[in-house]
């Protein structure tokens, strides 16, 4: 089974049962991948169909549905965590076509809903919420009319328009029995009761009522008609064989997708959330980059006179390398800050200047004053954050969302290589832009974002080896990680992240620096963990590792696969996939992950909730 749940949730049900209690209790089975509105759409019995949708928790929604009439025996509920237009109420799920009739929920993303929405506009329909997913229950309910078809047939026909990732449901006034369901990218369960059939986005928010389930297959549309049997073709209409497996995992196993921790799931979605970052970014055929936060601003990306980060943490680490990214393809001078040193000195800000603010949460307290300061000292503010809506992503003039889902785990993984992943696709853009990047530079580099996913994959099979050599240093007091060029940053995240989770002291370090000091606490009981990929200065941090080995210091190398000279001088080579040098930091962070979560596991840290720690920092 492949565990891949990102988005927010999905739960459904028609029987006998009341639907309303069945769906809150799976929306709160749910609850611990974090979202941020929540809704639910019931088919009462005289026809009428009545939502009931708000920002916030379940329990916001338990609230606002006391004293409302939702007593059918159908319905659908949904947990968004939003990707387009911020959390609110009107942007909460389902979503009412036009004309009412229909009611839709739907987890992932419609990448092509701009050109579907202008076209539906054009025919005179109009929006309520900025989401992607009121299009889609505006674009069936236009072919379902246009067509004068079923709705399923009208849910096939418009998906065959959609691009993106999706799982869906919908019902419709007047059907008090009938549940449609669709899916590609996005998990969607179907539960098969005795009469009665149960629907979700993950199989354990509804082993309460069966353990019985078909799991729909990408593409796939499903008819779930109480009282009659399960309905399952593909888009072109044929027929798809019904397969009801059962399922044995315990619920605690399911709700971390069977990893032990939020982290480790996190750190293993990274193919997958790579994919979702770039997906509708960086086009495959041309590999045209189209991110509109630069193209509708590129007279302020082309003028800029200096580009400044402002950041915290990790983030700050990823802008780091942004530094390298845009100095490197766009020659436009780049500072990175610290956002707690920048908002406190008076510093100098152009309004020529563009400011990028990094933050995972959006709401980090320093990062958004630093935001402030440089908007009213006129400056151009471009925000990278994950979570839609956020306070850095609307104190902006404009940025990206680096589109990963939500990150459950307190020290940041699949968040950071997001970031990273965005300052490349920006700066590739601005480079091309601007002339200053060659073109066969950019499609080398893009055609390397473009197999992120693939190349993440391969690094992510270091973990068994990763795993083993972590019960080595467990007990170790200190570590220094070093790195040089792109990979400089890294060696700074990944002793990051072992601080954070195992309370180890780890100091990140530019390779060639410790001879001017650090090299001094070099001895038997002080590891060194050193990236030593195939780039520009492989030979020179060869040298640093010869140098730390002449000093008795035990050497964890993270090298290129296939190579021979590091391997002769580290005591341990843990070997990755090659990409281009720029890319490299995404490829090496991993098995860097892997080593700080190891060791904290066999430590017996709390992973998840390291102590002292808060998700999202929103004080100074
Ligand atoms: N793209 C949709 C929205 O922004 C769905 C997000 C989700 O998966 O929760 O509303």
């Amino acid at each position: 089974m492949q565990f891949r749940e990102i988005m927010c949730g999905i739960v459904g049900y028609t029987g006998e049962r009341r639907a309303c209690p069945v769906i809150i209790k799976g929306l709160q089975r749910l609850e611990y991948r974090g979202y941020d509105s929540a809704g639910v759409a019931v088919c009462q019995e005289n026809g009428a169909l009545n939502v009931y949708k708000c920002k916030g928790k379940v329990s916001d929604l338990e609230r606002h549905l006391e004293g409302k009439d939702s007593s059918g025996t159908i319905g659908i509920g949904h947990t968004r965590w939003a990707t387009h237009g911020e959390p609110n109420d009107v942007n909460a799920h389902p979503h009412l076509s036009r004309s009412g009739n229909l009611a839709l929920i739907h987890n992932g993303i419609i990448e092509n809903f701009r050109v579907l929405r202008d076209a539906l506009r054009s025919h005179g329909f109009t929006f309520r919420s900025s989401t992607d997913s009121e299009v889609l229950v505006n674009l069936i309910e236009f072919v379902r009319e246009s067509e004068n078809c079923s709705l399923e047939d009208a849910v096939r026909i418009a998906l065959k328009q959609v691009v993106g990732a999706y799982a869906i449901a919908l019902i419709e006034k007047g059907n008090t029995t009938r549940i449609v369901a669709a899916r590609k990218s996005s998990p969607m369960a179907i539960g098969i009761g005795d009469g009665e059939y149960f629907l979700s986005s993950d199989a354990a928010s509804i082993i309460d009522y069966t353990q019985s389930f078909v799991y729909l297959k990408d593409g796939e549309v499903a008819v779930i008609e109480k009282g009659k049997p399960l309905h399952i073709t593909n888009l072109e209409g044929r027929e798809a064989p019904v397969s009801i497996q059962k399922l044995n995992l315990s619920i605690s196993q399911l709700e971390k997708g069977g990893f032990d921790h939020f982290m480790l799931k996190e750190i293993h979605e990274q193919p997958d959330t790579l994919g979702d970052c770039i997906r509708g970014r960086v086009i495959p055929e041309t590999r045209e980059i189209v991110l509109s936060g630069v193209l509708e601003n590129k007279e302020r990306f082309l003028k800029a006179r200096r580009i400044i980060f402002v950041a915290c943490g990790t983030s700050w680490h990823a802008a780091l390398i942004g530094e390298h990214l845009i100095e490197n393809m766009c020659r436009i001078p780049v500072e990175v800050e610290y956002a707690s040193e920048f908002r406190y000195r008076d510093p100098i800000i152009y309004p020529d200047d563009v400011i990028i603010a990094v933050s995972q949460s959006g709401e980090t307290a320093d990062t958004l004053a630093a935001v402030e300061i440089a908007r009213s000292a006129g400056a151009f503010v471009y925000g990278i954050c994950n979570v839609v809506g956020s306070s850095i992503a609307r104190g902006t003039d404009s940025g990206t969302y680096i589109h990963v889902g939500p990150e459950i785990g307190v020290a940041s993984t699949k968040a950071f290589t997001g970031q990273v992943t965005v300052m490349t696709m920006l700066a590739l853009l601005v480079g091309r832009l601007k002339g200053t990047v060659d073109s066969g530079y950019y499609h080398r580099v893009a055609q390397a974002v473009l197999e992120l996913p693939s190349t993440i994959r391969k690094a992510l099979e270091t973990a068994g080896q990763v795993a083993a050599l972590a019960r080595t240093f467990t007990y170790a007091h200190n570590f220094i990680y070093l790195g040089r060029g792109y990979n400089y940053p890294t060696a700074l995240e990944g002793a990051l992240k072992l601080k954070e989770i195992s309370y180890i002291h780890a100091e990140g370090l530019p390779a060639a620096e410790m001879k001017h000091g650090p090299i001094a606490l070099i001895d038997a009981e002080m590891p060194t963990v050193a990236i030593a990929t195939l780039d520009a200065t492989y030979e020179k941090t060869l040298s640093n590792i010869e140098e730390i080995k002449a000093r008795g210091g035990k050497i964890i190398a993270v090298v290129s696969d296939g190579d021979e000279l590091v391997r002769r001088s580290a005591d341990y080579c843990i070997e990755v996939p090659s990409t281009v040098e720029c890319l490299m930091p995404l490829v090496s962070i991993i098995p860097l992950q892997l080593l700080a979560y190891y060791i904290a596991t066999y430590k017996g840290r709390n992973v998840d909730q390291p102590r002292n720690l808060a998700k999202s920092v929103t004080v100074e």
